[in-house]
């Protein structure tokens, strides 16, 4: 295919800067162009008019769990922690499990996000590795992902106590390096979810948190944690984690430490899940009772508290995390961006700057991904409407005409 020019519509180039009427101009995988105003197309162009509609950066989802087995159409009530983790009583095998995978991606895909960082694997083993691979190689549809490990505790009983010690982490950190992995995921914190009392409990001391940002500097990783005590996130900073997420009950100290590194990090609230089961989970099991003894009524309190400061310090907060669950199944990831508007107060153009720009930023493609300017990827969404004055518009798919990857069609097209 020739040129392809998006025309007629008005453009959100993810930068922040308002939407203005313009078109854009995709050669081959990359944008060739991005300009105000509407020009004849040159001879042989393919021609997607876009009237009444918005031509943005694809979205990028900050903490995917594309293992998880919940998406819409397909609900797996046998992973809800902690009413019912039956599903690991009869977990799928590697081939069924990279099948499951392969289907929450192409979900997330035509959701509108095509782009992905993992925030963690649910078994051990390398399904994300191989996810990852095959949607690089155009074998599968799923967003460009950046695949994480397994999300390891550091409980004596589970992992022996030689492995809980530094040096049984640091092999442990150089051998998920070795799977392939691109980040290894740490439960820094505990969580109210899994023990009562849990989000307060740090799991892994000073010396363990230093050896594992040597390790992984050593191996050429990234560390993601869970991270909600002020403790398990100074840890995280102090020692080159590059994505901390949830952080609900960050105090001052660790808010300052954040802020101090912050063109280093990300957080993630993973705000989703916390909205759904305060009050969309009731027919999951989980009503008010249940919500406040996981945790999920004070953490939503907290977090809508401490974000609007992260976004006033300039902190790269991402939308998404946690979708994969029976109340947050994967697809519906851009609801997201409504409550970065509605708890936090990011503007609507700011929340897609998170979900764009910083996107790009996260998935260390800088220079090349997350916005619309010349010589970038062309990942790109034609969407109904003004998504920069109402981003509740991305949660209906029926609203996005294209979606396009590198330059490809996923959805939508020459009529
Ligand atoms: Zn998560």
């Amino acid at each position: 295919m020739g040129e392809i020019v998006f025309t007629g519509g008005s453009v959100f180039d993810g930068s922040g800067r308002d939407p203005f009427p313009g078109e854009v101009v995709v050669r081959g995988d990359r944008i060739a162009a991005v300009r105000p105003g509407h020009s004849p197309a040159p001879e042989g162009a393919t021609v997607i008019d876009c009237a009444g509609a918005t031509v943005m950066p694809g979205l990028v989802e900050g903490h995917a769990h594309l293992t998880f087995p919940s998406a819409v159409g397909h609900l797996e009530p046998r992973f809800n922690p902690p009413v019912d983790v039956s599903f690991f009583g009869a977990p799928p095998t590697a081939e069924e499990h990279l099948a499951l995978a392969e289907r929450n991606a192409r979900i997330l895909l035509d959701a509108g996000f095509t782009s992905a960082y993992s925030a963690g694997s649910l078994t051990p083993g390398n399904v994300e590795v191989q996810l990852r691979d095959r949607i690089a190689a155009g074998e599968v549809p799923g967003p460009r992902l950046r695949a994480a490990s397994f999300e390891r505790d550091n409980n004596p009983v589970r992992h022996g106590a030689e492995a809980t010690t530094p040096t049984g982490l640091a092999r442990f950190i150089a051998e998920q390096a070795a799977l392939g992995f691109d980040s290894v995921k740490l439960l820094l914190s505990n969580d109210d979810v899994f023990v009562a009392g849990g989000s307060m409990q740090t799991q892994y001391t000073a010396e363990e948190a230093a050896a594992a940002g040597a390790a992984a500097r050593e191996a050429g990783v990234w560390l993601n944690c869970h991270a909600q005590n002020p403790e398990s996130i100074k840890l995280a900073v102090r020692n080159g984690f590059r994505s901390v997420y949830h952080c609900s009950y960050a105090d001052e100290e660790a808010l300052d430490l954040l802020e101090e590194h912050k063109d280093e990090l990300f957080t993630a609230p993973a705000v989703g899940i916390m909205w759904a089961n305060v009050h969309e989970a009731e027919e999951f099991g989980i009503d008010r009772a249940m919500a406040e003894r996981m945790g999920s009524v004070a953490q939503l309190e907290a977090q809508t508290a401490l974000y609007p400061e992260m976004r006033r310090r300039g902190i790269r907060v991402l939308p998404g995390g946690d979708y994969g669950f029976p109340q947050t199944p994967i697809g519906r990831n851009a609801r997201d961006l409504q409550l970065f508007v509605d708890l936090f107060g990011y503007t609507p153009a700011e929340a897609l700057v998170a979900a764009t720009k910083w996107g790009g930023e996260v998935m260390d493609m800088a220079g090349e991904l997350g916005l619309l300017a010349p010589d970038y990827l062309a990942d790109l969404l034609v969407v109904q409407g003004d998504p920069a004055r109402d981003v509740s518009v991305l949660q209906d798919p029926a609203n996005l005409d294209v979606i396009m990857q590198g330059g490809r069609f996923h959805k939508g097209g020459p009529a």
